[in-house]
Protein backbone atom coordinates (compact mmCIF):
# COMPACT_ATOMS: atom_id res chain seq x y z
CA UNK A 1 0.00 0.00 0.00
CA UNK A 2 1.63 3.41 -1.07
CA UNK A 3 0.44 7.00 0.10
CA UNK A 4 0.05 10.08 -2.25
CA UNK A 5 -0.64 13.55 -1.29
CA UNK A 6 -3.80 15.31 -2.09
CA UNK A 7 -1.32 18.14 -3.76
CA UNK A 8 0.19 15.53 -6.01
CA UNK A 9 3.67 16.65 -6.20
CA UNK A 10 5.17 14.96 -3.51
CA UNK A 11 6.86 11.48 -3.87
CA UNK A 12 4.18 8.37 -2.76
CA UNK A 13 5.49 6.81 0.78
CA UNK A 14 5.23 3.67 2.68
CA UNK A 15 2.59 3.68 5.73
CA UNK A 16 5.73 3.73 7.85
CA UNK A 17 7.56 7.01 5.90
CA UNK A 18 3.68 8.78 5.80
CA UNK A 19 3.50 8.06 9.37
CA UNK A 20 6.64 9.66 10.46
CA UNK A 21 6.92 12.72 7.63
CA UNK A 22 3.56 13.57 8.67
CA UNK A 23 2.51 16.99 6.48
CA UNK A 24 4.11 16.23 2.55
CA UNK A 25 6.76 18.20 1.09
CA UNK A 26 4.26 19.86 -1.40
CA UNK A 27 2.11 20.65 1.79
CA UNK A 28 -0.40 18.24 0.74
CA UNK A 29 -1.92 15.40 3.29
CA UNK A 30 -0.90 11.43 2.12
CA UNK A 31 -3.94 9.31 1.77
CA UNK A 32 -4.09 5.60 0.32
CA UNK A 33 -3.58 5.40 -3.60
CA UNK A 34 -6.76 3.55 -3.45
CA UNK A 35 -9.76 2.29 -0.81
CA UNK A 36 -8.56 -1.21 0.65
CA UNK A 37 -12.04 -3.04 0.95
CA UNK A 38 -13.84 -5.14 3.17
CA UNK A 39 -16.17 -8.00 2.18
CA UNK A 40 -19.72 -8.72 3.67
CA UNK A 41 -18.69 -11.67 5.40
CA UNK A 42 -15.59 -9.94 6.81
CA UNK A 43 -17.35 -7.50 8.62
CA UNK A 44 -20.20 -9.37 9.49
CA UNK A 45 -16.94 -12.00 11.10
CA UNK A 46 -15.81 -8.85 13.09
CA UNK A 47 -19.05 -9.18 15.44
CA UNK A 48 -17.84 -10.72 19.02
CA UNK A 49 -14.23 -9.80 18.34
CA UNK A 50 -12.17 -8.25 20.88
CA UNK A 51 -11.48 -4.35 19.81
CA UNK A 52 -7.75 -5.28 19.82
CA UNK A 53 -8.83 -7.99 17.17
CA UNK A 54 -10.89 -5.67 14.84
CA UNK A 55 -8.29 -3.07 15.03
CA UNK A 56 -5.86 -5.46 13.36
CA UNK A 57 -8.19 -6.47 10.65
CA UNK A 58 -9.61 -3.46 10.08
CA UNK A 59 -5.99 -1.83 10.08
CA UNK A 60 -4.18 -4.58 8.24
CA UNK A 61 -4.04 -3.79 4.58
CA UNK A 62 -3.81 0.14 5.38
CA UNK A 63 0.19 -1.18 6.84
CA UNK A 64 1.10 -2.95 4.21
CA UNK A 65 5.17 -4.45 4.78
CA UNK A 66 5.77 -1.19 7.04
CA UNK A 67 4.78 -3.71 10.08
CA UNK A 68 4.71 -7.33 10.29
CA UNK A 69 1.61 -9.19 11.55
CA UNK A 70 3.50 -9.94 15.13
CA UNK A 71 4.83 -6.03 15.40
CA UNK A 72 1.08 -4.94 15.16
CA UNK A 73 -0.54 -7.43 17.15
CA UNK A 74 1.82 -6.10 20.27
CA UNK A 75 1.65 -2.60 19.03
CA UNK A 76 -2.22 -2.53 19.13
CA UNK A 77 -2.52 -4.56 22.05
CA UNK A 78 0.30 -2.15 24.01
CA UNK A 79 -1.57 0.76 22.91
CA UNK A 80 -4.60 -0.26 24.41
CA UNK A 81 -3.98 -1.67 27.45
CA UNK A 82 -4.33 1.66 29.50
CA UNK A 83 -7.93 1.57 28.91
CA UNK A 84 -10.51 1.39 31.22
CA UNK A 85 -12.79 -1.04 29.62
CA UNK A 86 -13.11 -4.09 28.41
CA UNK A 87 -14.91 -2.92 25.37
CA UNK A 88 -12.43 -0.30 24.76
CA UNK A 89 -14.76 1.97 22.86
CA UNK A 90 -18.77 0.78 24.34
CA UNK A 91 -22.01 1.88 23.32
CA UNK A 92 -24.51 3.14 25.83
CA UNK A 93 -28.15 3.52 24.88
CA UNK A 94 -29.65 6.95 25.45
CA UNK A 95 -32.60 6.24 24.03
CA UNK A 96 -34.51 4.15 21.10
CA UNK A 97 -31.84 3.41 18.38
CA UNK A 98 -30.41 6.16 19.90
CA UNK A 99 -26.58 5.67 21.12
CA UNK A 100 -23.41 7.09 22.59
CA UNK A 101 -20.06 5.80 21.43
CA UNK A 102 -17.89 6.52 24.28
CA UNK A 103 -14.17 7.38 23.48
CA UNK A 104 -12.94 8.77 26.66
CA UNK A 105 -11.93 5.15 28.31
CA UNK A 106 -8.27 6.48 27.44
CA UNK A 107 -5.52 7.79 29.86
CA UNK A 108 -6.63 11.17 29.02
CA UNK A 109 -10.22 11.01 28.79
CA UNK A 110 -10.43 11.85 24.89
CA UNK A 111 -10.99 10.34 22.03
CA UNK A 112 -7.25 11.64 21.23
CA UNK A 113 -6.35 8.51 23.01
CA UNK A 114 -7.93 6.11 20.95
CA UNK A 115 -5.17 7.32 18.25
CA UNK A 116 -2.06 8.77 19.81
CA UNK A 117 -1.53 5.92 22.26
CA UNK A 118 -1.03 3.74 19.12
CA UNK A 119 1.27 5.99 17.22
CA UNK A 120 3.22 6.36 20.25
CA UNK A 121 3.90 2.86 19.87
CA UNK A 122 4.19 2.97 15.92
CA UNK A 123 6.70 5.24 16.38
CA UNK A 124 8.56 3.60 19.02
CA UNK A 125 8.69 -0.12 16.81
CA UNK A 126 9.35 2.16 14.24
CA UNK A 127 12.42 4.04 15.44
CA UNK A 128 13.58 1.48 17.24
CA UNK A 129 14.41 -0.61 13.96
CA UNK A 130 15.78 2.56 12.55
CA UNK A 131 17.66 3.01 15.39
CA UNK A 132 17.18 6.50 15.22
CA UNK A 133 15.68 9.45 17.64
CA UNK A 134 13.10 12.03 17.31
CA UNK A 135 11.90 15.02 18.61
CA UNK A 136 8.35 15.43 18.91
CA UNK A 137 7.28 19.44 19.66
CA UNK A 138 3.17 20.05 19.69
CA UNK A 139 1.12 22.93 20.23
CA UNK A 140 -1.98 22.25 22.26
CA UNK A 141 -5.08 23.75 23.66
CA UNK A 142 -5.44 21.54 25.88
CA UNK A 143 -6.77 17.78 24.65
CA UNK A 144 -4.34 16.51 22.39
CA UNK A 145 -1.22 17.79 24.34
CA UNK A 146 -2.12 15.49 27.29
CA UNK A 147 -2.88 12.63 24.82
CA UNK A 148 0.70 13.04 23.26
CA UNK A 149 2.66 13.40 26.53
CA UNK A 150 0.51 9.84 27.72
CA UNK A 151 1.19 8.36 24.53
CA UNK A 152 5.22 9.26 24.21
CA UNK A 153 5.89 8.92 28.32
CA UNK A 154 8.95 6.64 29.11
CA UNK A 155 9.55 5.94 25.05
CA UNK A 156 13.30 5.64 24.41
CA UNK A 157 13.29 6.48 20.80
CA UNK A 158 11.37 10.07 21.60
CA UNK A 159 11.61 13.16 23.51
CA UNK A 160 8.19 15.04 23.79
CA UNK A 161 7.79 18.90 23.96
CA UNK A 162 4.17 19.90 24.60
CA UNK A 163 3.63 24.22 24.30
CA UNK A 164 0.71 24.89 26.03
CA UNK A 165 -1.01 28.74 26.61
CA UNK A 166 0.25 29.71 30.43
CA UNK A 167 -2.87 29.82 32.31
CA UNK A 168 -5.30 29.27 29.31
CA UNK A 169 -6.20 25.75 29.90
CA UNK A 170 -8.01 23.86 32.36
CA UNK A 171 -6.60 22.70 35.66
CA UNK A 172 -7.36 18.82 34.74
CA UNK A 173 -5.90 19.56 31.13
CA UNK A 174 -2.48 21.23 32.38
CA UNK A 175 -2.28 18.66 35.33
CA UNK A 176 -2.13 15.78 32.97
CA UNK A 177 0.47 17.12 31.52
CA UNK A 178 2.98 18.63 34.03
CA UNK A 179 2.48 16.00 36.58
CA UNK A 180 4.06 12.59 34.30
CA UNK A 181 7.18 11.87 35.76
CA UNK A 182 9.46 10.36 32.71
CA UNK A 183 12.41 12.60 31.64
CA UNK A 184 11.70 12.36 28.28
CA UNK A 185 8.20 14.41 28.85
CA UNK A 186 8.54 18.43 28.72
CA UNK A 187 5.49 20.36 29.60
CA UNK A 188 6.40 24.32 28.09
CA UNK A 189 4.02 27.24 29.13
CA UNK A 190 4.25 29.70 26.74
CA UNK A 191 3.42 33.48 27.71
CA UNK A 192 0.83 33.62 24.63
CA UNK A 193 -2.12 32.12 23.13
CA UNK A 194 -2.88 28.62 21.79
CA UNK A 195 -2.16 30.39 18.15
CA UNK A 196 0.75 31.95 19.60
CA UNK A 197 2.11 28.28 20.57
CA UNK A 198 1.25 26.80 17.05
CA UNK A 199 2.79 29.64 15.25
CA UNK A 200 5.82 29.26 17.11
CA UNK A 201 5.33 25.20 16.25
CA UNK A 202 5.30 26.24 12.22
CA UNK A 203 8.33 28.53 12.94
CA UNK A 204 10.30 25.75 14.24
CA UNK A 205 9.44 23.29 11.01
CA UNK A 206 10.19 25.94 8.95
CA UNK A 207 13.82 26.47 10.63
CA UNK A 208 15.11 24.12 8.48
CA UNK A 209 18.73 23.98 10.73
CA UNK A 210 16.62 23.47 13.93
CA UNK A 211 14.53 20.99 12.20
CA UNK A 212 17.18 18.73 10.90
CA UNK A 213 19.67 18.80 14.04
CA UNK A 214 16.53 17.68 16.77
CA UNK A 215 15.04 15.65 13.92
CA UNK A 216 11.64 17.09 14.60
CA UNK A 217 8.57 15.01 14.12
CA UNK A 218 5.21 16.01 14.52
CA UNK A 219 2.01 14.09 15.59
CA UNK A 220 -0.83 16.84 15.18
CA UNK A 221 -4.21 15.85 13.41
CA UNK A 222 -3.27 15.57 9.71
CA UNK A 223 -0.64 12.38 10.58
CA UNK A 224 -2.22 9.81 8.25
CA UNK A 225 -2.02 6.96 11.14
CA UNK A 226 -4.41 9.16 13.59
CA UNK A 227 -7.20 9.11 11.21
CA UNK A 228 -6.72 5.14 10.39
CA UNK A 229 -6.84 4.56 13.96
CA UNK A 230 -10.15 6.10 14.37
CA UNK A 231 -11.92 3.84 11.56
CA UNK A 232 -11.87 1.24 13.70
CA UNK A 233 -14.37 2.26 16.31
CA UNK A 234 -16.94 3.12 13.58
CA UNK A 235 -16.67 -0.79 12.75
CA UNK A 236 -16.74 -2.06 15.84
CA UNK A 237 -20.02 -0.17 17.30
CA UNK A 238 -21.62 -0.89 13.78
CA UNK A 239 -21.10 -4.64 13.94
CA UNK A 240 -22.08 -4.58 17.79
CA UNK A 241 -25.55 -2.99 16.04
CA UNK A 242 -26.37 -5.25 13.58
CA UNK A 243 -24.16 -3.98 10.67
CA UNK A 244 -23.69 -5.36 8.25
CA UNK A 245 -26.58 -7.18 7.89
CA UNK A 246 -28.34 -3.57 8.52
CA UNK A 247 -27.10 0.18 8.22
CA UNK A 248 -26.13 2.48 11.07
CA UNK A 249 -25.90 6.26 11.02
CA UNK A 250 -23.24 8.63 13.01
CA UNK A 251 -23.16 12.01 14.31
CA UNK A 252 -19.57 13.13 14.82
CA UNK A 253 -18.78 16.38 16.85
CA UNK A 254 -15.90 17.33 14.70
CA UNK A 255 -13.73 20.84 14.38
CA UNK A 256 -10.79 19.54 12.15
CA UNK A 257 -12.92 16.82 10.34
CA UNK A 258 -10.54 14.34 11.27
CA UNK A 259 -13.03 11.83 13.16
CA UNK A 260 -15.97 12.47 10.36
CA UNK A 261 -13.18 11.45 8.05
CA UNK A 262 -12.71 8.20 9.73
CA UNK A 263 -16.05 7.59 8.99
CA UNK A 264 -15.78 8.43 5.80
CA UNK A 265 -13.00 5.85 5.60
CA UNK A 266 -15.12 3.09 7.01
CA UNK A 267 -17.94 3.75 4.28
CA UNK A 268 -15.20 3.60 1.72
CA UNK A 269 -14.12 0.42 2.83
CA UNK A 270 -17.33 -0.96 2.77
CA UNK A 271 -19.48 -0.73 6.12
CA UNK A 272 -23.19 0.58 5.51
CA UNK A 273 -23.27 3.72 7.11
CA UNK A 274 -26.57 5.36 5.87
CA UNK A 275 -25.77 8.87 7.30
CA UNK A 276 -22.98 10.73 8.31
CA UNK A 277 -23.75 13.64 10.29
CA UNK A 278 -21.08 16.79 10.96
CA UNK A 279 -22.18 18.39 14.61
CA UNK A 280 -20.24 21.79 14.75
CA UNK A 281 -20.10 24.31 17.90
CA UNK A 282 -20.83 28.03 16.79
CA UNK A 283 -17.40 27.86 15.25
CA UNK A 284 -18.66 26.46 12.47
CA UNK A 285 -17.06 26.53 9.07
CA UNK A 286 -17.73 23.06 8.03
CA UNK A 287 -21.84 23.74 8.25
CA UNK A 288 -21.60 26.69 6.65
CA UNK A 289 -19.21 25.18 3.56
CA UNK A 290 -22.25 22.47 3.06
CA UNK A 291 -25.32 25.14 3.44
CA UNK A 292 -23.74 27.30 0.99
CA UNK A 293 -20.50 25.84 -0.94
CA UNK A 294 -18.60 28.42 0.20
CA UNK A 295 -15.95 27.41 2.71
CA UNK A 296 -15.23 30.79 4.33
CA UNK A 297 -12.52 31.63 7.25
CA UNK A 298 -13.89 33.73 10.01
CA UNK A 299 -12.41 34.13 13.92
CA UNK A 300 -12.60 31.65 15.97
CA UNK A 301 -15.04 32.34 19.17
CA UNK A 302 -14.26 30.26 22.20
CA UNK A 303 -16.77 27.84 23.30
CA UNK A 304 -17.38 25.51 26.09
CA UNK A 305 -16.37 23.09 23.32
CA UNK A 306 -13.23 24.01 22.86
CA UNK A 307 -11.32 21.64 21.13
CA UNK A 308 -13.88 22.29 18.14
CA UNK A 309 -12.33 25.92 18.09
CA UNK A 310 -11.30 25.49 14.80
CA UNK A 311 -11.30 27.93 11.77
CA UNK A 312 -9.42 25.97 9.51
CA UNK A 313 -10.98 22.37 9.24
CA UNK A 314 -7.29 20.83 8.23
CA UNK A 315 -8.82 17.25 7.22
CA UNK A 316 -11.10 18.73 4.85
CA UNK A 317 -8.02 18.70 2.58
CA UNK A 318 -8.38 15.01 2.14
CA UNK A 319 -12.52 14.83 1.34
CA UNK A 320 -11.95 17.73 -1.14
CA UNK A 321 -9.38 15.42 -3.21
CA UNK A 322 -12.00 12.99 -3.42
CA UNK A 323 -14.63 15.19 -3.86
CA UNK A 324 -12.24 16.47 -6.90
CA UNK A 325 -11.69 12.90 -8.35
CA UNK A 326 -8.15 12.85 -6.95
CA UNK A 327 -7.08 15.70 -9.02
CA UNK A 328 -3.98 16.88 -6.84
CA UNK A 329 -3.55 20.05 -9.20
CA UNK A 330 -7.36 20.78 -8.64
CA UNK A 331 -7.10 20.77 -4.67
CA UNK A 332 -3.73 22.99 -5.06
CA UNK A 333 -5.60 25.58 -6.62
CA UNK A 334 -8.09 25.77 -4.15
CA UNK A 335 -5.52 25.96 -1.15
CA UNK A 336 -4.24 28.37 -2.56
CA UNK A 337 -7.55 30.57 -2.96
CA UNK A 338 -7.71 29.96 0.58
CA UNK A 339 -4.33 31.12 1.43
CA UNK A 340 -4.41 33.84 -0.53
CA UNK A 341 -8.35 35.38 -0.17
CA UNK A 342 -9.43 33.20 3.23
CA UNK A 343 -11.65 31.30 1.33
CA UNK A 344 -12.91 28.74 -1.66
CA UNK A 345 -15.84 27.63 -3.37
CA UNK A 346 -16.19 23.86 -4.22
CA UNK A 347 -17.02 23.34 -8.10
CA UNK A 348 -20.91 22.44 -8.19
CA UNK A 349 -19.93 18.50 -8.84
CA UNK A 350 -17.89 18.80 -5.94
CA UNK A 351 -20.58 20.47 -3.68
CA UNK A 352 -23.18 17.85 -4.69
CA UNK A 353 -21.23 14.84 -3.83
CA UNK A 354 -19.81 16.21 -0.38
CA UNK A 355 -24.21 16.53 0.15
CA UNK A 356 -23.87 13.10 -0.71
CA UNK A 357 -21.63 11.86 1.67
CA UNK A 358 -22.35 14.22 4.85
CA UNK A 359 -25.00 16.29 6.79
CA UNK A 360 -24.54 18.89 9.10
CA UNK A 361 -25.47 20.70 11.78
CA UNK A 362 -24.55 23.50 14.22
CA UNK A 363 -25.13 24.37 18.07
CA UNK A 364 -24.81 27.60 20.21
CA UNK A 365 -23.14 27.57 23.54
CA UNK A 366 -27.02 27.73 24.65
CA UNK A 367 -28.00 24.60 23.04
CA UNK A 368 -24.78 23.11 24.24
CA UNK A 369 -26.20 23.65 27.53
CA UNK A 370 -29.48 22.54 27.09
CA UNK A 371 -28.91 19.33 25.56
CA UNK A 372 -26.62 18.17 28.66
CA UNK A 373 -29.41 19.25 30.90
CA UNK A 374 -31.82 17.41 29.09
CA UNK A 375 -29.61 14.50 28.58
CA UNK A 376 -29.14 14.06 32.60
CA UNK A 377 -32.83 14.78 32.91
CA UNK A 378 -34.21 11.88 30.52
CA UNK A 379 -30.93 9.58 30.87
CA UNK A 380 -28.92 10.12 33.98
CA UNK A 381 -25.65 10.25 31.77
CA UNK A 382 -23.80 13.37 31.94
CA UNK A 383 -21.87 14.24 28.99
CA UNK A 384 -18.58 16.38 28.06
CA UNK A 385 -19.79 19.82 25.79
CA UNK A 386 -18.40 18.44 22.74
CA UNK A 387 -20.54 15.30 22.88
CA UNK A 388 -23.16 17.37 24.04
CA UNK A 389 -22.70 19.36 20.79
CA UNK A 390 -23.31 15.82 18.63
CA UNK A 391 -26.27 14.72 21.07
CA UNK A 392 -28.23 18.09 20.10
CA UNK A 393 -27.75 18.05 16.37
CA UNK A 394 -28.74 14.14 16.38
CA UNK A 395 -31.89 15.09 17.63
CA UNK A 396 -32.48 18.19 15.38
CA UNK A 397 -31.83 15.20 12.38
CA UNK A 398 -33.55 12.37 13.73
CA UNK A 399 -35.79 10.67 11.36
CA UNK A 400 -38.89 7.92 12.18
CA UNK A 401 -37.03 4.51 11.20
CA UNK A 402 -34.83 1.53 12.13
CA UNK A 403 -31.75 3.27 11.59
CA UNK A 404 -29.56 3.38 14.64
CA UNK A 405 -28.03 6.51 15.45
CA UNK A 406 -24.59 6.50 16.97
CA UNK A 407 -23.29 10.07 18.35
CA UNK A 408 -19.82 9.95 18.91
CA UNK A 409 -18.84 11.23 22.77
CA UNK A 410 -15.55 12.55 22.82
CA UNK A 411 -14.60 13.45 26.39
CA UNK A 412 -15.11 12.31 29.68
CA UNK A 413 -17.61 15.12 31.25
CA UNK A 414 -15.05 15.49 34.28
CA UNK A 415 -12.67 17.19 31.75
CA UNK A 416 -14.85 20.06 31.70
CA UNK A 417 -16.69 20.09 35.20
CA UNK A 418 -17.18 24.23 35.58
CA UNK A 419 -19.69 24.00 32.02
CA UNK A 420 -21.05 20.92 32.81
CA UNK A 421 -21.91 21.73 36.44
CA UNK A 422 -23.34 24.95 34.98
CA UNK A 423 -25.62 22.89 32.22
CA UNK A 424 -26.96 20.71 34.60
CA UNK A 425 -25.95 21.01 38.80
CA UNK A 426 -24.13 18.10 38.40
CA UNK A 427 -20.33 18.20 38.90
CA UNK A 428 -19.03 15.03 37.17
CA UNK A 429 -16.27 13.36 39.28
CA UNK A 430 -12.53 12.19 38.05
CA UNK A 431 -12.62 8.56 37.55
CA UNK A 432 -10.94 6.68 40.44
CA UNK A 433 -7.41 6.06 38.91
CA UNK A 434 -7.05 9.97 38.38
CA UNK A 435 -8.71 10.72 41.71
CA UNK A 436 -4.96 11.65 42.90
CA UNK A 437 -4.72 14.01 39.96
CA UNK A 438 -4.62 16.98 41.86
CA UNK A 439 -1.92 15.78 44.77
CA UNK A 440 0.67 14.91 42.11
CA UNK A 441 3.76 17.23 42.09
CA UNK A 442 3.81 19.76 39.12
CA UNK A 443 6.49 20.35 36.32
CA UNK A 444 6.68 22.23 33.81
CA UNK A 445 8.72 25.19 32.47
CA UNK A 446 7.55 28.75 31.86
CA UNK A 447 9.06 30.07 28.22
CA UNK A 448 8.42 33.72 26.30
CA UNK A 449 6.72 33.43 23.19
CA UNK A 450 9.95 33.55 21.30
CA UNK A 451 11.22 31.12 19.26
CA UNK A 452 14.94 31.00 19.42
CA UNK A 453 13.66 30.81 23.69
CA UNK A 454 11.82 27.69 22.96
CA UNK A 455 14.26 26.17 20.59
CA UNK A 456 17.21 26.87 23.59
CA UNK A 457 15.55 24.77 26.43
CA UNK A 458 14.38 22.13 23.88
CA UNK A 459 18.37 21.98 22.51
CA UNK A 460 19.48 22.10 26.32
CA UNK A 461 17.23 19.25 27.02
CA UNK A 462 18.09 16.79 24.47
CA UNK A 463 21.45 17.61 24.76
CA UNK A 464 22.43 19.85 22.00
C1 LIG B 1 -10.20 17.00 19.24
C2 LIG B 1 -11.55 16.88 19.81
C3 LIG B 1 -12.70 16.97 18.99
C4 LIG B 1 -12.64 17.25 17.50
O1 LIG B 1 -11.97 16.27 16.78
P1 LIG B 1 -11.70 16.41 15.21
O2 LIG B 1 -10.41 15.72 14.96
O3 LIG B 1 -11.68 17.84 14.93
O4 LIG B 1 -12.79 15.73 14.50
C5 LIG B 1 -13.94 16.79 19.59
N1 LIG B 1 -14.05 16.57 20.92
C6 LIG B 1 -12.97 16.49 21.72
C7 LIG B 1 -13.18 16.25 23.17
C8 LIG B 1 -11.69 16.64 21.20
O5 LIG B 1 -10.62 16.56 22.02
Amino acid sequence: MKYISTRGRAPALSFEEAMLTGLARDGGLYVPESWPGMSFDEIADLAGCRYEEAAFRVMRPFIGDSFTDEELTGIISRAYAGFDHEARCPLVQIGENDFLLELHHGPTLAFKDVAMQLIGQLFEVALTRRGERVTIVGATSGDTGSAAIEAFRGLDAVDVFIMFPDGRVSDVQRRQMTTPTEDNVHALAVDGDFDDCQARLKDMFNDFTFRDEVHLAGVNSINWARVLAQVVYYFTSAVALGAPHRPVSFTVPTGNFGDIFAGYVARRMGLPIDRLIIATNQNNILHRTLETGSYVKQGVTPSISPSMDIQVSSNFERALFDLLDRDGRAVAQLMEELAEKGSFTLPQGALSRLRIEFESGDCSEEETRAAIATLYKMTGEVVCPHTAVGVKVAADKRMVGRVPMITLATAHAAKFPDAVEEACGVRPELPARMADLFDRPERMTRVANDLSAIEAIIRERIGK
